[in-house]
């Protein structure tokens, strides 16, 4: 299949992977826009969000657990953080296959930046 981050999945691209188990992988944003931006993602190929099945409950709640341990570990969980899922053009998504964005270590605006 024609897609960048199941590509990334299978270790035909590189990425600066910092977690994985079955369901999901967790690796560094290329453009990170925080001192963490870690992309978590499940291995099954899920194009938006639009697209979650209710089969599918149990692995997207696990993007967000990662999430939350990732913050932990890192030590900025009681301070804060930042998860964000972009959903179709109006959305600002640009990769098709679901991912959330970790971001932490800095403090963040709403709505933007
Ligand atoms: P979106 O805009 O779809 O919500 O987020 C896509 C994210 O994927 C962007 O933050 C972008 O920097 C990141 N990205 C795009 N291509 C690559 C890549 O090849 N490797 C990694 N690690 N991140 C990528
Ligand atoms: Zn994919």
């Amino acid at each position: 299949m024609d897609c960048l981050f199941c590509k990334i999945i299978n270790r035909e691209i590189p990425a600066d992977i910092v977690y994985e188990d079955d369901e999901v992988l967790a690796f560094n944003d290329i453009s990170p826009q925080a001192p963490t931006h870690v992309l978590i993602i499940p291995k099954q190929h899920i194009a938006t969000l639009n697209d979650i099945e209710e089969s599918q409950l149990a692995t997207i709640g696990r993007l967000q657990f990662v999430a939350a341990n990732l913050a932990r570990e890192r030590g900025f969980a009681e301070d804060g953080y930042r998860v964000v899922m972009n959903c179709n053009e109006d959305g600002g998504q640009t990769v098709y296959h679901i991912h959330m964005h970790l971001m932490g270590g800095r403090r963040f605006t709403w709505p933007a930046g």
